[in-house]
């Protein structure tokens, strides 16, 4: 199964609109959320069947036994974190905790121990074809690691004649996007005409170049600056990436996601150009 990532730098540019037209045109079997700080593929394509939904545990977190515990404060001294709080008790703060163990080797009578510690749900729906999302605690790290075991399972739920899963990225270039991009075949950058596309196009694209994973882009938004779109497609060229089309601002495209609808469910310009990016897309694809 060969694997498509939509990927943005930044958050707001339209990419989750973008994978959504983009599951919905190719029928694809297999899809999946990767950003897990903030999900919400799943509001733009509906799922009739119950998930099956599990914990997940990212790294493990520091508890102080207060009845072993003999207020020394070595560990408050020695947590770059400030993860433990001195009081009446000393006791850790488990959102803050990094999970580094150090407290557990100063303590002088062992009174620390780490515990499992649930970071967040994974949730898989899997019937004719398989979406698979996660959600993060409030307050939780592990970003990276729940994208990975989303895309795990997204993998092994799906059926072996899948050919092309989409997924849907993390923003930023942070380590859930590294997570995002690890293991996929190609990237497709959704950026809009700011001043800032560039430069965040600048460092997925190092990211992709460091994995050998083959990128192109979409401009969305293209036309409320026409100036800086031409820009990016002259950056894009330099670079030796394809700009596989320019999505106009488009009002339909508010009243799709206030219907939760995609795009593709109005007939629109916005519609015609997504389209035309997945055809483009889809000739690559098949060609690898
Ligand atoms: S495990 Fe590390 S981060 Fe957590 S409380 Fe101990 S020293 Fe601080
Ligand atoms: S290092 Fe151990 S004994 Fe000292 S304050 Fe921390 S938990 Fe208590």
């Amino acid at each position: 199964m060969k694997q498509l990532v939509i990927l943005s730098g930044k958050g707001g540019t339209g990419k989750t609109t973008v994978a959504s037209a983009l599951i919905r045109l190719s029928k694809t079997k297999a899809y999946a959320d990767c950003d897990v700080d903030a999900p919400n593929l799943h509001l733009l394509n509906h799922q009739k069947d119950k998930p099956e939904v599990n914990d997940f545990y990212g790294l493990k977190k520091a508890r102080i036994n207060p009845d072993k515990c003999i207020g020394c404060g070595l560990c408050v001294q020695h947590c770059a974190f400030n993860a433990i709080e001195s009081g009446d008790v000393y006791k850790v703060n488990e959102t803050i905790c990094e999970g580094c163990e150090l407290c557990v080797a100063v303590c002088p009578v062992d009174a620390i121990e780490m515990h499992d510690f649930v970071s967040g749900k994974t949730i898989t729906y899997q019937n004719d074809h398989v979406f698979a999302t996660a959600e993060l605690s409030i307050g939780a790290g592990n970003t990276g690691l729940l994208v990975t075991e989303v895309k795990n399972n997204m993998k092994n739920a799906s059926s072996e004649d899948t050919e092309w899963a989409i997924l849907d990225g993390s923003p930023g270039i942070g380590c859930p996007v590294i997570a995002s991009m690890s293991g996929v075949d190609r990237v497709l950058i959704v950026t809009e005409p700011s001043v800032f596309a560039i430069h965040d196009m600048e460092r997925i694209i190092e990211t992709a170049d460091h994995f050998g994973v083959k990128t192109d882009i979409c401009i969305n938004k293209a036309d409320i600056h026409p100036e800086m779109t031409e820009k990016i497609k002259t950056f894009a060229q330099d670079k030796g990436l394809e700009c596989l089309g320019e999505i106009p601002y488009d009002d339909n495209v508010i009243h799709a996601q206030n219907q939760g609808k995609s795009i593709i469910d109005y007939p629109s310009p916005a519609k015609d150009a997504v389209t035309q990016v997945y055809q483009r897309l889809a000739i690559r694809m098949q060609n690898g």
